[in-house]
């Protein structure tokens, strides 16, 4: 049976680790040639190195790129269709949580900067050079490839609902990330271009690990998840996989939630 992304070009955003890393091996499992992009060039490398001994016959690349800087986005996603012909899903995944993001009485502004700087600029930058390149997209009926494509922002159960360990800057980063997808989903639908968000719950990654850094954090957390548990990062990919295909092709402009049910149980 053939791949839900069969001779179709993807790029992935933080694809070293975590969200990115399970949604890269997932796209290129169904058929997909990846662009892994990340600020860490080793990781990406390992990820395609996994890739290439999984999925012979996929293109896999990584790429370094800060989604913190314009350029370095343009890049990527020029690569893409320089190594691919085309771009036909964008997965704008990378994001940060800073160990320093509190409450408004004590995030500095520098946090807040560099918070917003990755998490919004990032993603505004990754749509706006991902539509100028799905405009062009080539068609070609024979291998089920049409014109524009899917946009997959990363935002989080954070962006509908108040986390219980202030991150102000990193919640108000992810609220940011759902209305832009919204906005931009209006505008480019008659374009064949779908932007949906995703929204994961808390999962068990460095990312959260990392900034819930102890015991007593994690079990304040874990409180409040209906499955009282933390979610794997695949269980994201695969919610992701849903978006970027044609099995998702009259949505657009959701806030698509993997969070075990947080968000609509107290
Ligand atoms: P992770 O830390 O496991 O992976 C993030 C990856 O992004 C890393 O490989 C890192 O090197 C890369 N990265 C960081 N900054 C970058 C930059 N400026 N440019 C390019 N790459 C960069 O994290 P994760 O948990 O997989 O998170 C991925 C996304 O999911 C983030 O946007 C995060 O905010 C979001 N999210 C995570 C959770 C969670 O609980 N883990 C929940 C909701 C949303």
């Amino acid at each position: 049976m053939p791949g839900r992304l069969q001779h179709r070009a993807a790029l992935v955003t933080g694809a070293g680790s975590g969200i990115g890393l399970e949604t890269s091996l997932l796209f290129a499992q169904e058929g997909a040639n990846v662009l892994l992009v990340d600020v860490n060039l080793a990781a990406a490398e390992k990820a395609a190195s996994i890739i290439a001994e999984r999925f012979p016959g996929i293109k896999a690349a990584a790429f370094k790129a800060d989604v913190a800087k314009e350029q370095d986005i343009k890049a990527a996603v020029d690569k893409t269709v320089e190594l691919f012909g085309r771009l036909d899903v964008m997965f704008n995944n990378a994001g940060i949580m800073h160990p320093e993001d509190d409450n408004a009485l004590n995030t500095e502004e520098r946090i807040w900067d560099l918070t917003m700087q990755i998490n919004v600029k990032g993603v505004w930058w990754g749509c706006k050079y991902a539509i100028l390149a799905m405009r062009n997209n080539p068609i070609d009926e024979a291998k089920g490839l049409h014109a524009g494509g899917s946009i997959v922002n990363t935002a989080s159960f954070v962006a509908v609902m108040g986390a219980a360990t202030p991150q102000l800057a990193y919640t108000a980063s992810k609220g940011a990330v759902l209305a832009m997808t919204r906005e931009l989903a209006m505008v480019h639908a008659r374009e064949g271009i779908r932007i949906n968000a995703i929204c994961p719950g808390p999962l068990k990654t460095p990312l959260l690990m990392d900034f819930l850094n102890t015991q007593e954090k994690r079990d304040r957390r874990l409180v409040h998840l209906p499955m009282g548990r933390f979610g794997e990062a695949v269980e994201v990919a695969k919610g992701a996989l849903f978006l970027a295909s044609d099995d998702s092709s009259y949505v657009t402009g959701t806030d698509f939630m993997v969070d075990g049910g947080l968000s609509s149980c107290y």
